[in-house]
């Protein structure tokens, strides 16, 4: 047996300066995590909903939600990594637009009720006191692209009616009324018209109703629209900074200071192509994108929205959703005060969230909109205009609309030329 006897100083000096480093990690690590359980985290995006329809059609009887390999998330991972509130995506595929995106919203949206109510560790919340009070990880739905309300008003109130409290206003497809970053999908593309006269009405529409508006996935003008608008706080809900890694999906400087402005939140997106503008990165480089937003806006507007089970391709130390510890660790290592890290893990998030509903309760005075959308602006063939029964045709779409004017004008012609025929049948038959 190895004792202090038979070690000379040098050694001993080398053996006490191990232990110290021990007791250091030891009491980082305990630091970090006494941190943690006091102020659980809020995390502003996870895509977990969409794994559940894609490996298993939404039967949530059919998952394990304790133990799920295939994904980063699972209820004992999320307890691991002291989550204590996740916002889970109800994200619809953009080729789903003008088609039946509103039905499949609807399903993402009912997995999550079922998921957050169904499962004792889970509890649904609708309002910042709910998510604050909670001792279970409470769930926030938000809806991930403004395609799934199909450019209504009334659609958007129903959602919230349904515990929608946000909002991306576009995913990866412009909307008829807003732009996204990316150019991946051609329709919609309009010049100079970043947020139309309908996606204002949407964006008042979500302050009347006590919506967060989440700018993550919108292009740089329309952010830039609705962040001079907006009369609540808006949030980039899984976006990190552009001038670390000059990804379309990030945020540019210009637009963290009319964020700071506006009294908003970055949540910190960690997928390696948004940290690290390639497939390869680690904790550390995460944690620059939070110095450098530190530096530019001050951690007051700095949250974490992961984007688990959103992308493929995450920091090497923070796979899944038990791994937060590491991060928050490594913030502590470069001297983030406890303060700062309790606003990050939560209360910038509950801040915020407060704000958007004290606009709501100022704006109670105000009646629902009744803004819709010009026909011309949606080109969607599947958008039906009801008619009265008395009219000629009860039910038109736009496309309908042409074809009939078409069909009756063609009529017209026919009728006449019938009638000339029979007026000059003899001449004309000779
Ligand atoms: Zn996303």
């Amino acid at each position: 047996m190895l004792t202090l006897k038979g070690l000379g100083v040098c050694e001993l000096s080398l053996c006490c300066a191990f232990l110290l480093l021990l007791r250091g990690v030891q009491s980082d690590s305990s630091k970090t995590l006494e941190l943690m359980s006091m102020y659980r985290l809020i995390d502003g995006h996870n895509d977990l909903p969409l794994h559940l329809r894609m490996l298993g059609n939404n039967k949530l009887s059919q998952f394990d939600l304790y133990n799920s390999p295939k994904t980063a998330t699972d209820i004992t991972r999320l307890k691991a990594g002291h989550v204590g509130g996740q916002m889970f995506a109800a994200y619809v595929l953009c080729t789903a637009q003008d088609k039946d995106a509103v039905r499949l919203a609807l399903e993402q949206i009912d997995v999550i009720r079922r998921m957050c109510t169904e499962y004792p560790e889970l509890e649904l919340a609708t309002t910042a006191a709910e998510m604050n009070a909670t001792k279970k990880i409470a769930c926030l739905i938000s809806v991930e692209g403004g395609h799934a309300i199909d450019s209504s008003l009334p659609a958007l109130r129903m959602f919230y009616q349904l515990g929608v409290r946000s909002m991306a206003l576009t995913h990866t497809c412009n909307t008829p009324w807003a732009e996204s970053s990316s150019l991946y999908y051609p329709y919609y593309k309009r010049e100079n018209k970043s947020l139309t006269e309908f996606g204002k009405a949407v964006v008042h529409e979500m302050n009347r109703l006590g919506m967060l508006i989440d700018l993550s996935h919108s292009s740089w003008a329309t952010a830039e629209a609705v962040l001079q608008l907006s009369k609540a706080p808006v949030i980039f809900s899984h976006s990190a900074a552009y001038k670390i890694c000059n990804n379309p999906r990030n945020v540019p400087d210009k637009l963290l200071l009319m964020l700071k402005a506006n009294g908003g939140l970055i949540m910190v997106n960690f997928y390696s192509d948004f940290i690290a503008c390639g497939d390869q990165s680690d904790v550390s480089l995460v944690a620059d994108h939070f110095d450098y937003l530190k530096h530019v806006i001050g951690a007051e507007h700095i949250g974490i929205g992961s984007d688990y089970d959103g992308a493929s391709g995450f920091p090497q130390g923070l796979e899944d959703v038990s791994k937060y510890p590491a991060l928050i660790g490594e913030l502590l290592r470069r001297h983030w005060s406890e303060a700062d890290l309790a606003g990050v893990l939560r209360l910038n998030f509950l801040r915020v969230f407060e704000k958007v509903e004290k606009i709501r309760d100022e704006l109670r005075n105000t009646l629902p909109s009744e803004v819709s959308i010009p026909l011309a602006e949606a080109q969607n063939e599947c958008r039906l205009v009801l008619r009265h029964p008395n009219s000629s045709k009860m039910v038109k779409s736009s496309g309908m609309q042409a074809s009939n004017l078409l069909g009756s004008g063609a009529l017209f012609w026919t009728v006449l030329f019938f009638h000339f025929m029979l007026l000059h049948k003899p001449t004309y038959l000779n």
